[in-house]
């Protein structure tokens, strides 16, 4: 629910089905009610969820609930990006008392449901399973008590040192929005194409284009290939795609872990504001970092820029998948859709280097494919749901800010998933000391402060950010303010 890719979980289902299993496949976005109503009337002997984005981790733990709740005994399989072994065994095990299995990928899929279907193999099977559990939870445990936060305040004083007084801030040859519609799709295969990603997407493992001479998987992934640049070859000459971006400049500065953008320079008028997260394990000496540290604070009193961008590879791709889907080709099907993420990833390449043209820097950074697609330019363009910026409600105030529904056809789903799936979206920092990190866990003190700061109550952040908290939401407790002193 919420959540709109579904390439591995057809991965899944066609393996299954090569195996001569039933398959019912709902689709994308269904709620826990229709797949429980579904489960019934099939009288389906297994249950299995995937997910992409970290929001899904918790809709999978309500599934589990509604399971238990309704009195399910089948088993529940849980795969996809986001998912882990660990969060299977500490989140979602615990709500369903029937065996709950992490399938680690597709390929592991029949070996799963053949054991918990067997009647000899079973018991000995789910054993394993819960003793796998146990171990985790027990691990999770130890790293929840070892884990060190430090407070917020001294996070923030340890932010990344950057001496703004002396540091060159480039400004774009424009500020405000700019639209492109109908991207020459040649020049995205030809110059932007990041392949590795795709075969990762069929589950083969390795580098492109040393992955095509791979002892084990070499043959499949060259057949794979042959067929993927002839679909492409259709793609592009018969324009099936229809790949559109949406970007936008503005002046900016940092206030505190806020990063404001205003309407023009004299910065008067605040056109919107994104919040960033800060670090707070304990670094030693490395800094603890929050993307605001790389704009320039207001009270430094120098003007600085950022920038946003939602780009799509249309909804076109899936009303061309499922003209072979349709044929009941799923190998097409799928090959269609991973086609398209790699259109939508090449067009965010693509229009980052014509922002960073206008920006200025790009000019004379003169990069081979290789260090393009390994993003060896200055700046960066951080996606909110990946891991600086884990909270994916900040792309609300990204597409509001760009109109993207009106400008690019991109759209949010209630869990802030895009939609069409083939898109990418994401904030432009220029400076040369920007870089990607990972927020890791975070303390209860920040979490309040950050849902002051966005207007919106703890609990609702606490529920986008499950992943990061750093303290269990359930028993954590609330500082008390100090008492003011009496006059
Ligand atoms: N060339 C790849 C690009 C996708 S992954 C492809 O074709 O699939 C790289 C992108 O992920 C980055 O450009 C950025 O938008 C996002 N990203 C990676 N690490 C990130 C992090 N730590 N925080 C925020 N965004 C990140």
């Amino acid at each position: 629910k919420g959540d709109v890719h579904d390439i591995g979980k057809n991965i899944v289902a066609v393996v299954l089905a090569c195996n001569n299993y039933d398959v019912v496949d709902m689709g994308v976005m269904v709620p826990s009610e229709k797949i429980l109503e579904r489960a019934k009337e099939e009288k389906a002997d297994i249950i299995g969820l995937s997910g992409l984005i970290t929001p899904s981790l918790d809709e999978m733990v309500h599934v589990a609930s509604e399971m238990q709740r309704e009195g399910f005994e089948v088993p529940l399989l849980i795969g996809g990006a986001t998912t882990s072994k660990a969060h299977t065994a500490v989140k979602i095990d615990p709500a369903y008392e029937h065996p709950v299995v992490h399938v680690l990928d597709a390929s592991r899929v029949t070996g799963v449901v053949s054991k918990l279907l067997s009647d000899k193999g079973r018991d000995d099977y789910i054993a394993e399973i819960n003793a796998e559990h146990d171990k985790q939870r027990e691990r999770h445990a130890g790293q929840q008590k070892d884990r060190k936060l430090v407070s917020i305040e001294d996070a923030r004083t340890n932010a990344v040192p950057i001496d703004w007084d002396n540091t060159t801030i480039d400004k774009p040859s424009f500020t405000g929005i700019r639209t492109f519609d109908d991207i020459p799709l040649e020049t995205l295969v030809e110059d932007y194409f990041d392949w590795t990603p795709f075969f990762q997407a069929w589950e083969l493992s390795g580098r492109y284009p040393q992955i095509l001479e791979d002892e084990v998987v070499g043959t499949q992934a060259t057949e794979l290939f042959n067929d993927a640049k002839k679909m492409l070859d259709t793609i592009v000459k018969e324009k099936k795609f229809r790949a559109k971006a949406v970007v936008g400049f503005y002046p900016a500065n940092s206030i505190g872990d806020d990063i404001e953008l205003y309407s023009d320079e004299d910065r008067s008028q605040v056109v919107t504001t994104f919040h960033t997260l800060r670090q707070q394990s304990d670094r030693g000496k490395r800094p603890n970092f929050a993307l605001a540290d790389f704009v320039a604070p207001k009270d430094s009193g120098r003007i600085d820029y950022v920038g946003g961008f939602a780009v799509t590879a249309g909804p076109e791709v899936e009303t061309f998948a499922k003209t072979f889907e349709d044929k009941n080709d799923d190998y097409n099907s799928i090959l269609i859709k991973a086609l398209g993420d790699r259109f939508a990833e090449a067009c965010a390449e693509y229009i980052h280097k014509q922002m960073r043209d206008e920006w200025g820097f790009g000019k004379d950074e003169n990069l081979s494919h290789d260090d393009l697609i390994r993003e060896k330019y200055r700046g960066i363009r951080p996606a909110p749901g990946y891991p600086a910026c884990p909270d994916h409600t900040e792309k609300r105030i990204l597409f509001d800010l760009l109109e993207a529904e009106k400008n690019a056809g991109v759209e949010l789903t209630e869990n802030f998933a895009m939609y069409p799936g083939s898109s990418v979206s994401g904030l432009y920092f220029g400076h040369p000391e920007s870089r990607y990190f990972g927020l890791g866990k975070i303390g209860r003190d920040q979490v309040e402060d950050y849902a002051k700061r966005k207007g919106v109550d703890t609990a609702w952040v606490e529920k986008w950010l499950a992943p990061n908290l750093g303290y269990d939401p359930k028993t954590a407790k609330t500082k008390k303010e100090p008492a003011p002193a009496e006059a």
